[in-house]
């Protein structure tokens, strides 16, 4: 769920750990700790806050040149320095850090470990204790056995004093990466904290195990069957994780929406055959030809994004196609069908339910494909053929430009099966010349910033606020209305516009404005009125539109360039992020790094 560090090589490891830890803080960050292997103990330092505060904090004498650390975003245990990691054994001599949860943890803090004194309430804790439990011998054979006990999810990293050289590192469903140096080694559960040391990194997956030292690496599965893992070249550079100048990466990524969407498009435009080239989909024109529905699965933002891309392809291609939550699908033992294209949705490419219904959809014979911003990520690879984005790493928790790359790259999806399909060569050229000119539209949303930030003090102000729109305005405003609950707290809640009035018009009142997301489509007569409906009740509306006039009756017009139907909510989405950033921004919230949230969501 959030951040794993570790180093063994021939520099001090505590500066890399910390540093390493700040680049990876993104991802949760409720506490955090470090433990070095000294010749005969451990030195451990660890404390709730955040990884500035407590580096600043350490004792000097952190000496060591092999550690591991974590930043935690706690499941098990409110976050204090007791239940931050790393957590050790009885005697002090095993230290493990740990991402995701160890579903069994009650039941062997019961039993298997009755007679142990635990000292936190976290699940990690049974791991450390596990692993001394087992028979005397190498560390990396009692990791493995003590793994053999334990169900649930983790990404986890151990050192012993007894093997000051070497750090034992395995994955069950929560990522943990090798990366290669010249005589050192970094483990690291995100490229990020790593990348500017070495891009040749080593994916493990799911229940392999690795020993890492100075020099170099092996690796087996939990049966101790060796494997073979060579190195590949991130293609992460390390400036992407810098704020450009900009005040936090949220700004950033906003901003960054032009270029992102012009990497998404390049190279997969096909204006000979009006349709897209998507490289990385083996889809036969048979295939979809035979294709009776579509069905997409992620949870939050990408879900949201889900809604708009069945939407798409329901309308350029005819196939009939729907959006669900990850969680939900996989665990309500869903009807999988030969001829239905199933299409997982996540950034980070980790999301953990969004992982298990790719799973669930493929143990039951379906075809899945991943449409993900990280490259060689585990949904990615259960995956084999999907859609990258292309977005360069998104690190605020809140995403922005992903959010918009996967809107093109379902719409680049939906002319693929269109152009297959019924989609004439008309409307193929229509769609290219609009998505080709997505770029430069969205560089003139962003200079509407200054006007929009004036009218974000309208949120900032408010008790709550309600976010409607129609069809395709639906999932704009669920997911507007959600960058406003996560970044600036503020409560919000979306409806399609016909909804207000069986119910949610009764919080509607001067103190209470609503967004309208309001295209310039057919419905535009049924939004105006729904906006009448507020107005009666005297609730300010800011309306975003891509209509040349203002909106009538809205208190606010906020407007965006006018693009082809299709590809509308792409642009009308931008303006309500610039309003949760600066909502957030006037109520002074923490941005990047909103409270109780992690970027990728590697639990269930
Ligand atoms: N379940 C562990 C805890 O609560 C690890 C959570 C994490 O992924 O940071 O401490």
């Amino acid at each position: 769920m959030c951040g794993i560090v570790g180093y063994v090589g021939r520099q001090p490891a505590a500066p890399l750990l910390f540093e390493g830890l700040q680049q990876l803080e993104y991802r949760g960050y409720d506490s955090a700790g470090v433990a070095l292997v000294g010749s005969s103990r451990l030195r451990i330092h660890k404390a709730a806050g955040r990884v500035g505060v407590v580096a600043a904090a350490a004792p000097k004498r952190l000496s060591g040149r092999t550690g591991i650390g974590h930043t935690r975003w706690a499941t098990h245990g409110e976050p204090t320095d007791a239940n931050a990691h790393p957590h050790t054994d009885a005697a002090g001599e095993i230290a493990v850090v740990h991402n995701g949860i160890i579903e069994n943890a009650a039941e062997l803090r019961a039993t298997r470990l009755a007679d142990v004194a635990f000292r936190s309430e976290t699940d990690t804790e049974v791991l450390a204790h596990l692993i001394a439990a087992q028979p005397e011998g190498e560390l990396a054979e009692r990791v493995r056995l003590a793994l053999l006990e334990v169900e649930g999810a983790y990404g986890v990293a151990v050192v012993g004093v007894g093997e000051p050289d070497r750090i034992v590192v395995a994955r069950n469903g929560s990522p943990v990466l090798l990366a290669v140096g010249e005589h050192e080694m970094f483990v690291a559960s995100d490229a990020a904290a790593v990348i500017r040391h070495t891009d040749q990194i080593v994916h493990l997956d799911d229940r392999e195990l690795a020993v890492v030292t100075a020099e170099g690496y092996r690796t087996s599965t939990l049966e101790a069957e060796p494997t073979d893992r060579q190195p590949v070249r991130a293609r992460l550079v390390a400036t992407a994780f810098d704020k450009a100048g900009h005040r936090d990466h949220m700004h950033k990524e906003i901003h960054e929406q032009p270029v992102a969407v012009e990497r998404a498009l390049r190279g997969r435009l096909d204006h000979r055959h009006s349709t897209s080239h998507l490289g990385g989909l083996h889809l036969a024109p048979r295939d979809v030809l035979g294709l009776r529905r579509v069905k997409v699965l992620g949870c939050g933002s990408a879900h949201y994004a889900g809604m708009a891309g069945a939407l798409q392809i329901e309308a350029l291609a005819r196939i009939p196609a729907d959006a669900e939550v990850a969680s939900e699908f996989r665990y309500r033992n869903p009807i999988v069908e030969p001829d239905t294209l199933y299409v997982a949705v996540s950034q980070s490419g980790e999301t953990f339910d969004t992982l298990a219904a790719v799973q669930e959809v493929q143990r039951k014979g379906g075809t899945v494909i991943g449409i993900v911003n990280t490259a060689g990520s585990s949904i990615a690879r259960a995956c084999e053929t999907g859609i990258y984005l292309h977005a360069g790493p998104e690190v605020s928790v809140t995403s922005t430009k992903t959010f918009t790359s996967t809107g093109v790259a379902f719409a680049l999806l939906g002319l693929l099966l269109g152009r297959t399909r019924d989609l004439g060569p008309a409307d193929g050229r229509r769609l290219i010349a609009g998505l080709e000119a997505l770029p430069g539209h969205l560089a003139t949303v962003l200079e509407a910033e200054d006007e929009i930030t004036r009218l974000a003090g309208l949120l900032a102000d408010a008790p709550g606020a309600f976010y409607v729109g129609r069809v395709r305005g639906h999932h704009v405003a669920l997911e507007g209305a959600q960058k406003l609950k996560e970044v600036s707290y503020v409560h919000a809640e979306a409806y399609p516009g016909a909804e207000l009035k069986h119910g949610p018009l009764a919080l509607v009142s001067e103190a209470h404005p609503t967004v309208v997301v309001i295209p310039d489509d057919d419905l535009w007569d049924k939004n105006v009125g729904t906006i009448a409906e507020i107005r009666a009740r005297r609730g300010p509306v800011l309306a975003v539109t891509d209509a040349d006039d203002d909106v009538p009756g809205a208190t606010a017009t906020i407007r965006v360039p006018r693009t082809e139907p299709e590809l509308a909510p792409l642009l009308l989405g931008v303006p309500l992020q610039l309003l949760a950033y600066h909502a957030a921004r006037r109520l002074e919230r923490d941005i990047d790094q909103p409270r109780n949230l992690a970027k990728s969501v590697t639990v269930e």
